[in-house]
This record gives structure tokens, C-alpha cells and sequence, in this order.
């Protein structure tokens, strides 16, 4: 069957940016990644690339910052108190890690300096502004699940188990 919205898709990718340095690649974690396509599970980009595709095709997809996480922003630099971290002693410069929004849910962030009560974070996505490319494998493509539709997202094999792509 083609992939389009409302299947389960699963797939092994690798991405990584202009300098052709790898970023993420599913395979290192074993199992592919299961999303539900047409709920927003997917940057714009890939879930476009992967309309109409079928098990066992592989394909190239490079995607724009507009078709990925967004523009870098400028003075995106936020003063953080150290107690809305979840381990604020391991954090040092240029780490990522996420950040529970007042607003609920939970952006991820870079840590740009250290202090003495405070961090001071970039709020841009650190995916922000970067071209990037997909080595994509279709592993399997499926009807979605009613329960999965009704949560907008994918099970595993295993029930209620979720991808974070
Ligand atoms: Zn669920």
C-alpha cells in the first residue's frame, strides 16, 4: 500500500546537515521509527517526500529550514533559573536539552553559558536554520489503528509505545 495520511509508515533514516556530518541515524537504535502521517508527527519536508511511497523504496530527500524546524532567530538567548532544569549540574555550553514550557510540553534548547543560578539558553531549535538531508528506507506501510488515530500518533508493536522524530 502507499504511504499518504492516515498510515503508519515506518522507516530507517540518517540526516545530517550542510557538512555532511551525520546527525541521527535510526539504525543505531534499532527498531525503525513508526509515525502516523497527516498529524503532524513529521517535519513538512519529510512527510511530503514521503507521500505515495510503498515498502522497500529508498530515496534522498533534502529539506529546507521553511520545510524543517523554521528559521534561526535572532536574540533567541533566554535567562533561565537553574530550578527549571532537570539536572542543571551536568549542563555545560553548547549542550542541548529540553525545557518544560509554562504553556506545557517541552522545547528543546542549547545551553549557551553556565551561571551561578541562572542559564542562559538559545530558544531556536537546534535544528533551526540548517539545511537538511535524509537517507530514508520504507521498512513497512500500514492502515493506521483507530486507537491511533484517535491519539494522532503511532503505537509499536509493543501497544502504546511512541516515536519522538
Ligand atoms: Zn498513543
Amino acid at each position: 500500500m502507499k504511504a499518504g495520511k492516515d498510515t503508519v509508515v515506518s522507516i530507517h533514516y540518517t540526516v545530517s546537515d550542510a557538512t555532511a556530518a551525520a546527525i541521527e541515524n535510526s539504525r543505531e537504535r534499532g527498531e525503525p521509527v513508526a509515525v502516523l502521517l497527516g498529524h503532524g508527527g513529521l517535519i513538512a519536508g519529510v512527510e511530503h517526500a514521503l507521500e505515495g511511497r510503498t515498502a522497500g523504496e529508498r530515496f534522498h530527500v533534502t529539506v529546507a529550514p521553511e520545510e524543517a524546524y523554521g528559521p534561526r532567530r535572532e536574540n533567541a538567548i533566554q535567562r533561565v533559573p537553574k530550578k527549571y532544569f532537570h539536572r542543571p549540574e551536568r549542563l555545560r555550553p553548547g549542550m542541548t536539552t529540553t525545557l518544560a514550557l509554562k504553556e506545557g510540553g517541552r522545547q528543546a534548547v542549547t545551553v549557551h553559558k553556565v551561571g551561578m543560578t541562572t542559564v542562559d539558553v538559545d530558544t531556536n531549535h537546534p535544528l533551526a536554520g540548517k539545511i537538511l538531508s535524509f537517507d530514508i528506507e520504507v521498512v513497512e506501510v500500514r492502515e493506521a489503528q483507530p486507537e491511533e488515530l484517535a491519539h494522532g500518533h503511532a503505537h509499536g508493536p509493543q501497544g502504546h509505545v511512541h516515536a519522538d522524530v
